[in-house]
């Protein structure tokens, strides 16, 4: 697949930005060391002007205990925004987003000439799904960033005053997505929440309200983010690479891996990550669903894409927000290489 890319003009004479999600803890389903070398010596070939792979200072601090190092993928590790996370270029969001009015871009992506947006695609319970998008605006910023974004998330409203601290909606969730701090203020931890209603609807003060389609601003923040990236490289010097393997329920970042819920289905390449992205969730179909690879107690839930059927959040929205954005078509065409 790679002698079938225009690597060469994507590369040649640049110093090139391999962006990779290198997981954390436990978690063995990130994009294998082996493929990572072979697209390294491939970009060296190519007449790159140098080459590294990057992610956020946490991940590539404990990458060689998933076997990440220099000398198993063939080139240096670096820290996005420098090992201290204080390496980075501030860029505005205009106009800005609710909390989102900024984006600290990564010192390292900015300093490079051509990106390579390597994703391990999977699940996500914030946004459907994690994929070459979620890889660019959550790991080419700072943590600073990457928590607005975070903040962004949403879907129920709770009111204090009509509270009375019952505790039913906690008890009653599912997926113990709901606590109460120390304030006695009501948390909700978006990833686990399935927007299923339940406490909303057993909240004898209507206390929490489902705000219909909220969660999207998080897609929205995502979707901001990653532009603000791209801006930064000619659309020929961009290469996007998803890996179709080892399809998790959960995000690499939790640490942990659990079973492939659908059969490996291959690797995408594509120079625009729009396309990229629609054809990965087109080719993850909910009749491949493994049965018993879903967390005990899971179910489908609703119509629509598998990962919206399991996280209660549709995983097109952040392309709808890409292309409107103008970062690419969701139209593609695939040529398929064995
Ligand atoms: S909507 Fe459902 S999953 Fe979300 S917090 Fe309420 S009960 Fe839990
Ligand atoms: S069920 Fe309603 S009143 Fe009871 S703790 Fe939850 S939000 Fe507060």
């Amino acid at each position: 697949m790679l002698d079938k890319l225009p690597l060469k003009s994507i590369v040649e004479k640049k110093r090139t930005a391999i962006k990779l999600h290198l997981g954390g803890g436990t978690g063995f389903t990130t994009v294998h060391p082996f493929f990572v070398r072979k697209l390294v010596e491939k970009v060296k070939a190519a007449g790159a002007r140098g080459v590294f792979v990057t992610d956020t200072p946490w991940a590539v601090f404990s990458a060689h205990e998933r076997g990440y190092s220099s000398e198993t993928i063939g080139c240096p590790l670096v820290a996005a925004t420098g090992s201290a996370d204080k390496y980075f270029y501030t860029k505005p969001i205009k106009p800005p987003f609710k909390a989102l009015k900024e984006v600290e871009l990564a010192g390292e992506i900015v300093d490079a000439e051509a990106l390579l947006d390597v994703s391990h695609v999977k699940g996500h319970g914030a946004c459907g799904f994690g994929g070459a998008s979620k890889n660019l605006s959550m790991g080419c910023v700072s943590g600073r960033t990457r928590g607005v974004i975070h903040s962004l998330e949403g879907g129920l409203d709770w009111n204090r005053r009509k509270c009375t601290h019952c505790g039913k909606c906690v008890r009653n969730c599912p997926n113990k997505a709901m606590s109460f701090n120390q304030k006695r203020e009501l948390n909700i931890f978006f990833h686990n929440c399935k927007l299923c209603q339940h406490c909303s609807l057993i909240c004898p003060h209507k206390a929490i309200r489902i705000l219909g389609g909220a969660y999207r601003d998080f897609q929205h923040g995502m979707a901001l983010a990653t532009a603000k990236v791209l801006e930064g490289f000619e659309k020929k010097h961009r290469l996007f690479i998803n890996f179709l393997t080892n399809i998790t329920v959960y995000c690499d970042c939790w640490g942990m891996s659990g079973p492939a819920i659908v059969p490996d289905i291959g690797i995408l390449a594509g120079q625009d990550i729009c396309a990229i992205e629609q054809a990965s969730l087109d080719m993850i179909r909910t009749e491949d669903l493994i049965p018993g690879t879903l967390p005990k107690g899971w179910k489908l839930r609703g119509h629509g894409h598998l990962f919206a059927r399991i996280h209660s959040k549709d995983p097109l929205v952040v392309l709808e927000f890409l292309e409107k954005l103008k970062q690419g078509s969701r139209k593609y065409k695939v040529t398929e290489v064995m």
